[in-house]
């Protein structure tokens, strides 16, 4: 270290003398600023705490004012100090003053110094406080000073967090732990779970933090990689996990993690300043959550949770605990409480007790959660902070219907849930009697019930929901849960393995929907002010030709001699539609001239969502071989709705006057011209919208797997012709006011048709 006489080392078993001695936290820390200042030879050193109230409080210092100890304080993001906790990232500064950000504060007297190095104070990725050093000569500081420093961070992280600062920083955190909570989150699983909270990754804490002998550590990290990466690519190994398509590729996306070289050196580093091997992971993975964590893409947030994952593991390595034991002797009734949680982490616990899944972050598309999806539990994301106010073994329920979870519930609506369950599962079982019933109502009428997917994963549902066939596939999932751009061989083998599993029900594929809210990874889109009207969807194709071409062409490689369903999404007007055709006709030609099999049907077909469209449908009917209606798009285009945003859900209801006309009209065109239609929206798996839109003559419907059963008991007790009465007056009277979710909920009570 530049002008230093001691170096790191020292400084850290200096460090573990303070912390050993009996004295107070303010007499440790006023201790610690000195020694900071006299090994990094710097002429202030300065601890500020994070207070509860989110104000930064000058508890320490050497160098400046004493005065100013307690006095002196700042908001998150105001002063440097304020900004280093906000981005959680440290900042090096020739000349402070001159910096944008620098605030002054004259109690402090610090005008005078010029060089400035600050670090934030990070325990699990949460900002505790800052530590700061300054000299008067204007210069930067050198990497390993700035290494040094943080490595002291680490050391004093554990002094805020724990004892007497502990009651500064978290006042009321007893209080928290013994109230009943309800808490609004999202939904990442459907379904409803009971049980008691099991926290996933028990926070391990590193009482060892500084080394005597660097190369046993770094043998010690060296070891721990090695077993680490060694029980991964076992996992890869192991069972239904090498056979099955997307699990797949999340592991080995995990595998890759696991041999990221940078990463380790990051932790080799952090050994050479002094720290033990658990120490030094900490410290890395507290770092790069702190950095992943303030990204505002989701997609590297998901990554970080992978990278986590690791951590943990080889922390659990390190000091020799046993991550089998804790996740075989998962209790009954467990309901896994974590921050956040890779795929892998979930798929190591038993799953006969598990019960249902809570997580602080976590997204519905993000790896966790289909995971979840698949194993069949329900999940709820984006609750903030429970892994602090949940303890193990609370009674917690988790509502995957409504994104709703219980913490410590009353004794009522503990009941309640009980109770629903109860209902669900009497419910499932009439439905799973009721699979291979046609969905044919009282007086006659067929109606094709389908499902929508998007997994491998969805398509054992087919059968067990009692589904005809998939009436959408979004492609782009599968393109969402990999790592890079398939290529058309991967591509081909998707398909085609989806159609196998899929047997005689018929498929209607997708093509690509990305964009909006849908990125991926691998393909710029770049920002943009509208997302939902942006790039995206056919749009994007068409200007990707090779994109295109790409999932064409191994479509139609997968259902050679067999049948092949495709549409195209977010048409808005023919001449869109005619070039996607004639890519096909050219892929078609492309592998005709090669020998290759074509498909014994092509059907094509267009999505009816963008409003546009509605005055050429006579034109498109003329094109297309079937329609299929996106209410969700469609909805919020004529509306002008955001669709998920959650302020405006709910001031449009999907059965409004306009929406039943602009369904009508869509059917009596695709009908003058022939074309079957199918609705996959929302609203077809919506029990009392079904009933509307089988009223107006919509014959085929596509919805989630779990709505299939419910819509089918709805169809079964239906006497079609009284309801299409009643729906035809609603038309005619055309009246804007009219509550017509009402008006069928009157219906549907009257002539005791299913509604739940
Ligand atoms: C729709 O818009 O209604 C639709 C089915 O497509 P997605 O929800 O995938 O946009
Ligand atoms: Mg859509």
């Amino acid at each position: 270290m530049r002008n230093s006489p001691f170096g790191p080392r020292i400084l850290l078993r200096k460090l573990r003398e303070v912390m050993a001695e009996t004295i107070s936290a303010q007499a440790r820390l006023d201790k610690i600023v000195v020694m900071i200042a006299n090994n990094m030879v710097a002429e202030v050193c300065s601890v500020y705490v994070l207070r509860a109230d989110g104000v930064l409080e000058l508890f320490a210092t050497e160098g400046l004012r004493q005065e100013s100890v307690h006095q002196t304080s700042m908001k998150i993001g105001q002063g440097l100090v304020g900004t280093i906790a906000a981005e959680a990232k440290h900042l090096n500064l020739e000349d402070a003053q001159s910096h944008p950000s620098f605030a002054y504060f004259p109690e402090t007297g610090e005008e005078i110094f010029h060089a400035f190095l600050g670090v934030p104070v990070l325990r699990a990725g949460s900002t505790l406080g800052v530590l700061t050093v300054q000299n008067k000569a204007a210069r930067f500081y050198a990497e390993d000073e700035v290494e040094a420093l943080q490595t002291v961070a680490m050391v004093l992280a554990e002094l805020i967090a724990s004892g007497e600062l502990a009651q500064v920083t978290t006042p009321d955190a007893g209080l928290d732990l013994v109230k009943p909570r309800v808490e609004h989150g999202l939904v990442l699983a459907e379904g409803i779970g009971l049980g008691y909270v099991v926290l996933h990754e028990p926070r391990i804490v590193v009482q060892n933090l500084i080394a005597e002998d660097t190369d046993f550590e770094i043998t010690r990290l060296k070891n721990a990689i090695d077993s680490v990466r060694g029980a991964i690519d076992d996992m890869l190994l192991k069972g239904e996990l090498a056979t099955s398509g997307e699990h797949r590729d999340i592991m080995e996306a995990y595998r890759m993690f696991a041999h990221d070289r940078s990463w380790f050196a990051k932790m080799r580093e952090a050994i050479q300043t002094g720290l033990t091997a658990e120490a030094a992971v900490e410290r890395v993975q507290s770092d790069t959550r702190a950095r992943f964590m303030r990204s505002q893409d989701a997609y590297i947030r998901d990554r970080l949770h992978d990278l986590e994952d690791l951590g943990y593991r080889l922390q659990c390595n390190l000091m020799g605990i046993d991550l089998n034991k804790h996740t075989e002797n998962l209790p009954e009734n467990a309901i896994l409480v974590a921050r956040h949680m890779g795929p892998a982490a979930l798929l190591d616990y038993n799953q006969t007790n598990l019960r249902g899944l809570v997580l602080e972050e976590g997204a519905a598309t993000s790896h966790v959660s289909i995971v979840a999806r698949a194993l069949g539990f329900p999940a709820v994301g984006q609750i903030s902070g429970i892994t602090s106010y949940a303890e193990p073994g609370d009674p917690i329920i988790v509502d995957g219907t409504n994104g709703a979870i219980y913490l410590r519930p009353t004794i009522d609506v503990e009941a309640a849930y009980a109770e629903k369950v109860r209902f669900r599962a009497r419910r499932q079982a009439q439905y799973t009697a009721q699979r291979e019933t046609p969905a044919i109502t009282k007086d006659g009428t067929e109606i094709s019930l389908n499902m929508n997917a998007g997994l491998m994963v969805d398509l054992p549902n087919i059968k067990e929901a009692g589904a005809q066939g998939v009436g959408l596939f979004r492609t782009e999932l599968l393109f969402m849960v990999s790592h890079h751009l398939p290529s058309v061989t991967k591509q081909t083998q998707m398909y085609s393995q989806i159609l196998d599993i899929a047997g005689d029900a018929p498929i209607t594929f997708r093509s690509l929907d990305i964009g909006g809210d849908k990125p991926l990874p691998y393909i710029k889109i770049g920002a943009e002010e509208n997302p939902a009207l942006g790039w995206r969807a056919i749009r994007l194709t068409l200007d990707r030709p090779a994109l295109m071409r790409a999932q064409i062409r191994a479509m139609l490689k997968a259902a050679s001699n067999r049948n092949l369903k495709l549409m195209f999404p977010m048409i808005s007007h023919v001449n869109e539609f005619e070039r996607a055709k004639a890519h096909v006709e050219a892929e078609k030609a492309y592998l005709k001239k090669r020998g290759i099999p074509l498909p014994k049907k092509i059907e094509l077909g267009a999505m009816v969502e963008v409003p546009s469209i509605l005055w050429s449908l006579d034109k498109l009917c003329e094109q297309v071989d079937f329609l299929s209606v996106g209410t969700n798009d469609l909805t919020q285009f004529l509306f002008a709705i955001d669709r998920g945003n959650p302020r405006l859900s709910g001031r449009i209801d999907p059965l409004h006057l306009t929406v039943l006309k602009v369904m009508n009209q869509i059917l009596t065109t695709a009908t003058n011209h022939n074309v079957p239609v199918t609705v996959c929206g929302e609203i077809a798996g919506k029990p009392l919208d079904a009933m509307a839109l089988i009223a107006l003559g919509y014959r085929s419907l596509s919805m989630s797997a779990a709505s299939v059963g419910p819509i089918k008991s709805m169809i079964l007790g239906l006497d079609l012709a009284a309801l299409e009465k009643l729906v035809q007056n609603i038309l005619e009277k055309d009246e804007e006011q009219i509550d017509i979710r009402r008006f069928l909920a009157d219906f549907a009570h009257k002539h005791r048709v299913s509604i739940n």
